[in-house]
C-alpha cells in the first residue's frame, strides 16, 4: 500500500472522535460501526465455534497439564480450564477454545493503542477473544474479559482471513486488544501483530 494511497484515507477529527466514543465493539456494535458484511455474516451465533489443539503446555501425570502460555502457568486437571477460561484439558489433551474465534472485530484509530507515534492517523483492525488471564477490578471491557466464550457471540475469523479483511478495510495494522489474550496464542495486550506498508 503506497503512502499516496494511505494518505487518502486519513481520518478527520470528527471521525476520530466518533470511533473513540464507540469504545469497545462487541459484534452487534461492530455491525453498526461499519464492519463489512462479509465479517458480519460470519457470526455463527452464541457459544463456541471451533476448538483447536493448544500450543505451549507440558503433560503431567494423572492427565494434568501445565500450561506455559502466560506467567500464571496454570496446572489444569482433566475436564477443567485454566484461569483465563479459554484453555481446556480434555483427557490429557489441551485445547484453545478461542483460536480464530474473536468476539470483537473492529476498526480503531491507532491512537487508541498504547503506542507513541506508530503509523499516526491510520486505523488498526482490532481483535479480541473471550476471557482474560487477569481479573482487574477496573476493567472497562469486563463484559468480554470476565466471561467464557460460550457466553458471547463469536466470529469464525481465522488469521489469514483477518489479515485479508484488514487490508480490504484499509487498516495499516492488526492489533490484538481489549483483553489479555491468554488462550488465543497471542501474548501481549494491544500488541500489533502485523504492519504493512
Ligand atoms: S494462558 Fe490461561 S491456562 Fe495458560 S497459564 Fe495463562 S491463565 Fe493459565
Amino acid at each position: 500500500m503506497s503512502d499516496k494511497h494511505i494518505s487518502g484515507h486519513r481520518m478527520t477529527k470528527r471521525e476520530f472522535l466518533r470511533l473513540c466514543g464507540a469504545g469497545i465493539s462487541l459484534i452487534p456494535a461492530a455491525s453498526l460501526m461499519g464492519v463489512p458484511t462479509t465479517v458480519r455474516t460470519q457470526i455463527s451465533g452464541k457459544g463456541l465455534i471451533k476448538t483447536r489443539g493448544a500450543a505451549y503446555f507440558t503433560s503431567l501425570d494423572k492427565e494434568d497439564i501445565q500450561c506455559g502460555l502466560c506467567p500464571r502457568r496454570c496446572r489444569v486437571q482433566n475436564n477443567r480450564r485454566g484461569f483465563c477460561r479459554v484453555r481446556e484439558n480434555r483427557g490429557g489433551k489441551f485445547y484453545s477454545l478461542v483460536y480464530g474465534n474473536p468476539c470483537a472485530a473492529h476498526l480503531d484509530p491507532i491512537e487508541k493503542k498504547p503506542f507513541f507515534h506508530v503509523l499516526p492517523g491510520t486505523t488498526a483492525f482490532s481483535l479480541a477473544t473471550a476471557g482474560c488471564n487477569f481479573h482487574c477490578k477496573f476493567c472497562q471491557n469486563w463484559e468480554i474479559s470476565q466471561v467464557s466464550p460460550e457466553d458471547l457471540y463469536n466470529h469464525d475469523l481465522q488469521p489469514e482471513t483477518a489479515v485479508r479483511k484488514a487490508r480490504e478495510m484499509r487498516a495499516r495494522s492488526v492489533a490484538y486488544t481489549y483483553v489479555e489474550p491468554g488462550g488465543s496464542s497471542f501474548t501481549n495486550t494491544c500488541s500489533i501483530r502485523a504492519i504493512w506498508q
